[in-house]
């Protein structure tokens, strides 16, 4: 039997999510995705639409299949956990099951099991902001939806993996090198995401014989690092700068993550990965 992937934060076709589902779908693995809820309907249409036929093709041949979108939020784990003005809101009325638990629940009941999840979703609201003019708020927010969705995401679909399974999210290096510009909270956030990989991948190993890694990746034009404001400078000092003086592709963070879900990886776990054209191993740009 082929494997069987959820991964939680596809919502276009330009960001790191994307190009792991097709990098998983191009070894023979079948796709299910976890699209946050505000942006679902645009991403069905589009997908409906053929707006993203082109990069649908897979380098083995054929399109990328999506088996399945699932709506989710991932700030919310329980039904219980979701606040009137969220329930009450448009973007949120038109679907149904989208917190963690009923996420996990719905592809269970769907597909019975899965054996690989992707972790590929953040969010900072006041990521512009420098660190010390962040409020509590804000930085709790990053946390929540940056990294304890992940815990949550585990937490419930553990339970369905199979034995074997592999973990991913992805990271970057702003955790532990000082990068001005990654704010509101959001290097805490990737900081904590760090440690809680190796943390979790003794719990999940020990109990349900699963590999827990993280992918630190370079800069990519994603949509949500759009929003953070500086993206094209990182890449631009990045080609500069890196060991290796060519532009991150979607599709080098895919191919790793392919690798590290894969039964090469069966003895990986815990570790981190730097995907970013060697930029990390820099201490002084020449
Ligand atoms: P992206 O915009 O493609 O992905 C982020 C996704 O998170 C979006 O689809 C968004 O809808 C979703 N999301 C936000 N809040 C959510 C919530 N509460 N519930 C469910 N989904 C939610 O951007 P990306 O850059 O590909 O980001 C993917 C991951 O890669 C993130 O963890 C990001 O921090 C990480 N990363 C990005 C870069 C970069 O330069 N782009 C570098 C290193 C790491």
């Amino acid at each position: 039997r082929g494997k069987r992937a959820f991964i939680a934060g596809v919502a276009d076709d330009q960001g790191f999510g994307w190009a792991i589902a097709k990098a998983l779908a191009a070894a023979g693995a079948e796709i299910l995705v976890g699209t946050w809820v505000p942006a679902l309907n645009i991403f069905e249409t589009s997908l409906r639409r053929g707006k993203f036929d082109e990069s649908r093709q897979l380098p083995t041949g054929g399109l990328l299949e999506i088996a399945k979108v699932y709506p989710l939020d991932a700030v919310f784990d329980t039904p219980e956990d979701v606040p009137e003005d969220i329930k009450n809101n448009k973007r949120y009325a038109g679907s149904t099951a989208w917190t963690v638990q009923e996420c996990a629940e719905a592809v269970k009941a769907d597909f019975g099991s899965i054996d690989i999840l992707v972790h590929s979703l953040a969010n900072g609201p006041e990521v512009t902001k420098p660190l010390m003019e962040t409020s509590r708020k804000g930085y709790l927010a990053a946390v929540s939806a940056s990294t304890y969705s992940y815990v949550s995401l585990l937490k419930y679909f553990a339970p369905i993996m199979n034995p074997g399974g592999s973990a991913l999210s992805l990271t970057y290096l702003a955790s532990e090198k000082i990068i001005p510009g990654y704010g509101g909270g959001m290097s805490s956030a990737k900081a904590a995401l760090e440690s809680d990989t190796r943390v979790l991948a003794f719990e999940a190993g020990r109990k349900y014989g699963i590999r827990v890694n993280t992918i630190s990746a370079g800069p990519l034009k994603s949509r949500a690092a759009k929003a953070i404001g500086f993206i094209d400078d990182m890449i631009n000092y990045s080609s500069a700068n890196a060991p290796l003086q060519k532009e991150l592709e979607a599709d080098d963070v895919g191919h790793a993550a392919a690798f590290l879900s894969s039964p090469l990886a069966s003895a990986v776990t815990g570790t981190l990965l730097y995907v970013d054209n060697g930029l990390h191993a820099m201490g002084l740009a020449v």
